[in-house]
């Protein structure tokens, strides 16, 4: 077994096996690639190949859909291994599994799984999600994309943007409105074919970190939909697109996790070959060991809570809001130790740094992690269930 330095909670030895598997995998097929696809962002079709034929593109689903038939804290785990080595391809990953495979797999009708989720699951095609506009971020009651009624489905009329893989994708599941005066209640979801009239794909997008993972804008221009291609219920879209980002968050915090390894990682390595003492070593190592540790509790906390079916959007977001800032402040830290070379492309670090950042805004900024935290708590307390003794009247 892969010997990999992690520290975590206790966990079956079926999951260490199967961390042990992805992370073999990740080192032979993705880590010598990592460096060279980043600095050309190049999007690695060989690897997704790859990713497809060990099934770890539909890690959380059934088999008979395709799927390897593992859970949730399988697929964070996969999600942590893989990002440990490339956060782009980390995120690939995420973004397919959690946000273009799940709401189909969780909302969809049996025909709709049975064409859609089969492919995706085991990776003949890749999935994306289209939820950001140019106006409507954190905010979905912006949505300005609308669909029209028409007898036999729906027209598609707007812009997203900031949407992973979809230049590469085979069907994206996209909001729009019904009626933009209902705000996030007139939200309904398609699931959108790439090969329909009226959609194309618009500028590429150049960002800060994640070069090698694909984001593009969306345009649909009169994109008809068919009616058996409507996602749930007319008018469900909000529920659907909040159900997708809290299990999508549990990855994303994988995603992170493994950056923050990643960098301790390159760390501990360029001490084996400069060994230092001093009180600030072992401070910066301890402080993103301890910080890194219960990132990867909260993570695999979350991810065990929604196998487990509990509600998950406080958790997911504690575990999300967590690890990508560990991310971005490990990186930080792995600089201060490693000095001067860690700016430069020779070290991961630099990579890292980067990509952490991006991990902080995607799938919910912290500062709204934060506000569903709060709301979580304030709503439990008013309900009673997390009240502490303190507050219990005495006789
Ligand atoms: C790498 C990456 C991949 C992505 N992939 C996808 C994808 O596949 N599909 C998709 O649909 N989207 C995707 N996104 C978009 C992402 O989900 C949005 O960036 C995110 O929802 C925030 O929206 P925004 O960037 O427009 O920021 P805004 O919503 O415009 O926010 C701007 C600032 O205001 C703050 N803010 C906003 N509202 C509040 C509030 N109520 N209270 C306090 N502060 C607030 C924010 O925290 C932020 O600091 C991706 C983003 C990244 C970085």
């Amino acid at each position: 077994m892969l010997n990999l330095q992690i520290d975590g909670p206790r966990i079956d030895a079926r999951y260490e096996s199967f961390r042990s598997q992805v992370a073999s995998f990740a080192r032979k097929e993705i880590l010598p690639y990592a460096s060279e696809i980043y600095q050309k962002e190049i999007f690695p079709f060989d690897i997704v190949k790859k990713l497809a034929e060990n099934g770890y593109l539909g890690i959380p689903y059934p088999k008979e859909l395709g799927g390897l038939g593992l859970d949730y804290l399988s697929y964070a785990i996969a999600a942590e291994e893989i990002s440990r080595v490339c956060a782009s391809t980390g995120l690939t990953v995420c973004a397919h599994t959690s946000l273009g495979t799940y709401p189909i797999y969780r909302f969809g009708t049996e025909a709709q799984k049975k064409k859609y989720v089969t492919q995706l699951a085991s990776g003949k095609i890749l999935g994306a999600f289209g939820l950001t506009e140019p106006n409507a971020g954190s905010d979905a009651a912006a949505t300005e994309t609308t669909a029209k009624k028409t007898s036999d489905g729906y027209i598609l009329n707007g812009t997203k943007r900031f949407i992973t893989s979809a230049e590469y994708a085979g069907t994206v599941v996209v909001a729009a409105t019904l009626d933009k005066s209902l705000g996030v209640k007139g939200i309904t979801c398609f699931i959108v074919e790439t090969g329909y009239k009226g959609y194309s794909i618009g500028q590429r997008e150049h960002k800060l970190g994640l070069l090698a993972s694909n984001t593009v804008e969306l345009i649909f221009e009169d994109c008809f939909v068919p009616k058996e291609n409507i996602l749930g219920q007319e008018y469900d879209g909000y529920k659907i697109f909040m159900e997708t980002l809290d299990g999508g968050r549990i990855s994303i915090g994988g995603h992170a996790l493994g950056i923050a390894q990643g960098t301790l990682d390159v760390g501990l390595e360029w001490l084996s070959k400069h060994p230092v003492k001093s009180q600030q070593v072992s401070k910066i190592i301890a402080d993103v060991t301890t910080h890194i540790y219960a990132a990867r509790l909260m993570v695999y906390d979350a991810a065990m809570k929604k196998d487990a079916g509990v509600r998950v959007d406080q958790e997911a977001a504690m575990a999300k809001l967590y690890a990508s800032e560990v991310g971005t402040w490990a990186a930080g830290e792995m600089m201060r130790l490693i000095g001067l070379a860690s700016l430069t492309k020779d070290y991961a670090v630099e990579r890292f740094y980067r990509d952490a950042k991006l991990s902080e805004i995607g799938e919910g900024t912290s500062e709204v992690m934060r506000l569903i935290i709060a709301r979580e708590m304030i709503r439990k307390f008013q309900a009673g269930t997390d009240k502490p003794d303190i507050f219990q009247k005495t006789k």
